[in-house]
């Protein structure tokens, strides 16, 4: 325990509840990103690849050799509003339905793929999808693996210029995704018994946005994540709190090619990690 007067307590420890690996666009596959969490004392982290749960077995196996727990999760891209919500599963538990539905998604993630590589063709840049298939190892290809063909290509000097360029949205490259209704997300996440959680809201955490999706039965929101700003955090913690929603967090850590950016870095306590627990136990007893 931290001595009174010693500011934010660690209480016990730190968690880290939103992190990738080579299953989707992260650096490091699930073992290395575990053994991170182990090197920096992190208690628990979640592994949230985007629209798949194929680094969750790995990760889970070295987590308990190593004292890390692991909470199964997955980013999914939905829509709310007419805009884009990531939309993070936590404490996933029956991966079947939500694994047949993200097989869906991650075919028409290859099929983007392929669209960005012949649009880039088509404006002059030398690449091809091997290129791309090179940096992506795992089953969920994005935008962040062309980037990295790209650089690998000489084509551009790094990933911002990449997004910059040519991926982002607007530039000549850039395809949109196919993305599914929040609400469709919250029900399949929660028929794998899991908590819906909106990913890094930032600016768009408003009190109307919140009470809209708690009325869809999001169950938590990210308050910390490296994209908010301090006005941030406050706001979302002090509306969760009034919404009755469950309050989350983590470092959305890629690996090297998030530079200084750091697991763990956000310092989430792991009481929030308990009260997350202690819904999904009161979900599955019925009670909530
Ligand atoms: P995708 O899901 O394929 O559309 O890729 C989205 C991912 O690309 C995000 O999760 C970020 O990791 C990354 N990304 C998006 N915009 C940028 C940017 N401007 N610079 C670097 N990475 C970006
Ligand atoms: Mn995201
Ligand atoms: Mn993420």
């Amino acid at each position: 325990m931290t001595a009174p007067g010693a500011g934010p307590s660690a209480g016990d420890g730190f968690v880290d509840l939103q992190t990738h690996s080579t299953a989707s666009d992260g650096a490091l596959p699930p073992a290395r990103v575990v053994e991170e969490a182990a090197r920096v004392g992190l208690v628990a982290i979640a592994l949230t690849d985007h629209d798949t749960m194929a680094g969750l077995a790995e990760a889970a196996e070295v987590g308990a050799r190593l004292g890390v727990r692991i909470v199964n999760g997955v980013e999914l891209s939905t829509v709310f509003r007419r805009q884009e919500l990531h939309l993070l599963g936590l404490h996933l538990r029956d991966f079947g339905p939500l694994e047949a539905m993200l097989a869906d998604y991650r075919v028409a993630r290859r099929a983007r793929a392929e669209q960005i590589v012949a649009r880039l063709v088509s404006l002059g840049v030398t690449i091809t999808m091997d290129d791309v298939e090179r940096q992506a190892t795992g089953p969920a290809i994005g935008r962040p693996h062309v980037a990295r063909a790209l650089v690998a290509r000489g084509a551009v000097a790094d990933l911002r210029q990449a997004f910059d360029k040519w991926l982002g949205s607007g530039r000549p490259a850039f395809v949109d995704k196919k993305r599914l209704e929040v609400a469709d997300g919250i029900a399949a996440i929660h028929a794998a018994g899991g908590l819906a959680v909106w990913a890094h809201p930032g600016r768009d955490g408003t009190k109307d946005a919140l009470r809209g999706l708690a009325d869809l039965g999001l169950d938590g929101v990210e308050v910390f994540h490296p994209g908010h700003t301090p006005d941030d955090r406050l706001r979302i913690a002090k509306l969760a709190d009034e919404l009755g929603l469950l309050k989350s967090g983590g470092s959305d850590w890629h690996g090297q090619f998030d530079g200084p950016r750091q697991l763990g870095n956000q310092q989430v306590p792991a009481a929030w990690l308990a009260a997350q627990d202690a819904r999904v136990a009161a979900r599955a007893a019925g009670a909530a």
